[in-house]
């Protein structure tokens, strides 16, 4: 007798999300299909559906656990591949407040893969699985139902080239929509009679601008990567990675309208402002192998399909379609995992029902929408309710901060946390809060240059997030 809960999954987008849903999926259903509109076969390297790919991408601790989990001896082909990879407390260069942190042994691994080589390596796992499909250069156009609209039986697709055109049918007994966040559940859960989810924004008006070099200089120092932090007084960031070919990306970030620049000179005078300034030493007289591009994300959104009063059967949606976040914390790619794992608990007690699905899914998405939520509230120009825990938290992880500048041991604890391997409420334990109080005084640290309160791009609030 087979142990599948159902024939035919049918994966919407073949993005992080979507190549993780397919991989749970496949222990549940005897065939899955991932339906995405880009080329995917073959691809290495930026594609037109997930933009975003151009720009710095970290995946923090519990991703990294998560994926090799599921693939088991990926970080084996990464390293096998020669992709840089080390302690994400202790080989990467943090800068928080303008000061330096304390490096870590924190035993959280930080694999320096772009986001593209991530996503391919992560696609050929999924492809080797015996009954996992890709449908490519097909956009999907709409859901099938039941009259009324109970339960979903499958959605209408087409070519990607003619996407105007009749389409076709693909019947599923559960549809995955790993869309991302331009996903229109909203819309048709709208049609179909359950009304939208309601929605959480917090507008940062925020954009990445991207270059790649190739260094004459040294900046590391056996660093895999330099990241000043963005914070109040400094609302501009940057993640500076070394890859695996032996260039440099610099991702730039600027917030609430503040965007890098991407013309070379504009591009370079942000750089000066950052406050790592070995930055700007390494790139000024650097080989620019690329034009910068930039990508604009003005807010992070957080779709609360749990608080719906009727949802239809045979329908999830995962990724940044439930909830996109600040980028700048680097938990998308992590918390679409964590979904992952919530999926496959649910499948392995039968047919996934989706509103215990959204009721499951919402406390994994809580603790790191705090993190950034919560991060974000710290800069003034950020609208929104800043509650009394989200003030103290604030004020308690910018002493934080200053404390991990002395303190490995803070530091590690910080990591651990923002990696989304333990709880927030970490940070508070006794022992912790008194080194925290002890090592937060106005002695002068290792500074950069300005100082101020913050937060780590590709990382954790500096802020009330982490406090949430
Ligand atoms: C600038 C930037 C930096 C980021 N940095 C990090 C980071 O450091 N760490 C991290 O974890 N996360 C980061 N993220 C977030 C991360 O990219 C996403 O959270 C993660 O990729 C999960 O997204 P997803 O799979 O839900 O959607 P996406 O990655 O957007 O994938 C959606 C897929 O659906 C396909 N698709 C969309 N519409 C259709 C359609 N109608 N028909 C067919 N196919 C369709 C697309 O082609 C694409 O393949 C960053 C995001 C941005 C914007």
């Amino acid at each position: 007798m087979s142990d599948h809960v159902g024939n035919r999954a049918v994966v919407l987008g073949g993005g992080m999300a979507g190549l993780l849903a397919a991989r749970v999926l496949s222990e549940a259903y005897a065939d899955v299909l991932v339906v995405d509109r880009d080329t995917l076969s073959g691809v290495a390297g930026p594609r037109r559906g997930v933009p975003q790919g151009r720009h710095a991408h970290a995946l923090l601790a519990r991703g990294q656990q998560i994926l090799e989990e599921l693939f088991p001896g990926l970080g084996d082909e990464f390293a096998a591949a020669g992709v840089p990879a080390g302690d994400l407390a202790g080989d990467l260069r943090w800068y928080f407040n303008g000061r330096r942190l304390r490096p870590a042994r924190s035993g959280l691994v930080s694999v320096s893969a772009t986001r593209p080589v991530l996503e391919a390596r992560v696609r050929a796992r999924v492809a080797a699985l015996p009954n996992v499909g890709f449908l490519e250069r097909h956009a999907v156009l709409s859901l099938r139902s039941t009259p009324g609209g109970k339960r979903i039986t499958g959605v209408r697709v087409a070519a990607a080239e003619d996407g105007a055109g009749p389409g076709r049918t693909l019947e599923a007994d559960l549809v995955v929509d790993a869309t991302g966040r331009g996903s229109r559940t909203p819309a048709w859960l709208e049609e179909l009679g359950h009304g939208r989810p309601e929605e959480e924004r917090i507008k940062v008006g925020l954009a990445y601008t991207t270059r790649h070099y190739r260094l004459s200089s040294d900046p590391y120092g056996g660093d895999l990567s330099i990241n000043p932090v963005a914070s109040p007084a400094n609302p501009r960031g940057a993640f500076f990675p070394k890859l695996h070919d032996g260039s440099s990306m610099l991702s730039l970030t600027g917030l609430l309208g503040d965007h890098p620049p991407t013309d070379p000179e504009g591009f370079l005078a942000f750089v000066r402002s950052l406050s790592a300034p070995e930055i700007y030493e390494a790139v000024r007289d650097a080989e620019p192998l690329d034009d910068p591009v930039t990508f604009r994300f003005p807010a992070s959104v957080r779709r609360r399909y749990e608080r719906l009063r009727s949802f239809p059967e045979g329908l999830l949606v995962m990724g940044d379609g439930v909830c996109s976040f600040n980028p700048v914390y680097g938990q998308g790619m992590t918390v679409a995992a964590l979904e992952a794992v919530v999926l496959r608990e649910h499948l392995r007690r039968g047919v996934p029902r989706p509103r215990r699905f959204f009721r499951d899914i919402a406390p994994v998405i809580d603790v790191p929408w705090e993190i950034s939520a919560g991060g974000d509230l710290a800069f003034p120009g950020v609208e929104g309710r800043r509650s009394l825990k989200t003030r103290l938290g604030n004020v308690y992880m910018s002493r934080l901060h200053a404390a991990a500048a002395r303190d490995a041991g803070v530091t590690e604890a910080f990591f651990r946390v923002a990696g989304l391997v333990d709880p927030p409420q970490a940070l508070f334990r006794p022992g912790l809060a008194l080194r925290v109080l002890r090592n937060s005084g106005d002695r002068p640290a290792r500074t950069g240059r300005a100082g101020d309160g913050g937060r780590m791009p590709g990382g954790v609030a500096s802020s009330g997030g982490a406090a949430g």
